[in-house]
């Protein structure tokens, strides 16, 4: 089963709702893990399952890297808000790393989110909406 988590810092959750808008058909059909709020949103306001983390302050970008590490992830869509500082960045950049690391697609901003989940939609022979 396709994995992906979606992540959004408060200044870009408004984005994060309308990309899983857009997508929710597709999404659907996958398994989604989210950090606490991104995901409460998500299911709240898009109205699609998630496997909710613990928020990102709190520890969840770290429980989601260590989902890469454990090869449990096919994506990641971070947007990041790259104007505002963040109190857990040493969790955002450890995140960050074990992408590199593994070599886990991660995009951290809506284009890139796009171009990642059509990528991901065609392992599974899917066609996304454009
Ligand atoms: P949140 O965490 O979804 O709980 O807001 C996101 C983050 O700050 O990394």
């Amino acid at each position: 089963m396709t994995r992906i988590a979606l992540i959004a810092h408060d200044d870009e959750k408004p984005e994060m709702l309308d990309f899983a808008a857009a997508h929710e058909s597709y999404l659907s059909t996958i398994d989604i893990v989210t950090t606490g709020t991104t995901g409460e949103r998500i299911r709240d306001e898009v109205g699609l399952d998630v496997d909710r983390k613990a928020s990102g302050p709190m520890g969840g970008d770290l429980q989601i890297g260590g989902m890469v590490a454990e090869g449990a992830l096919d994506a990641i869509v971070f947007l990041r808000d790259p104007l505002t500082a963040q109190p857990h960045e040493p969790d955002i950049s450890a995140l960050l790393r074990i992408c590199d690391v593994h070599d886990v697609p991660l995009a951290t901003t809506r284009t890139a989110a796009e171009y990642v989940l059509a990528g991901v939609a065609a392992e599974d022979d899917v066609t996304l909406d454009a």
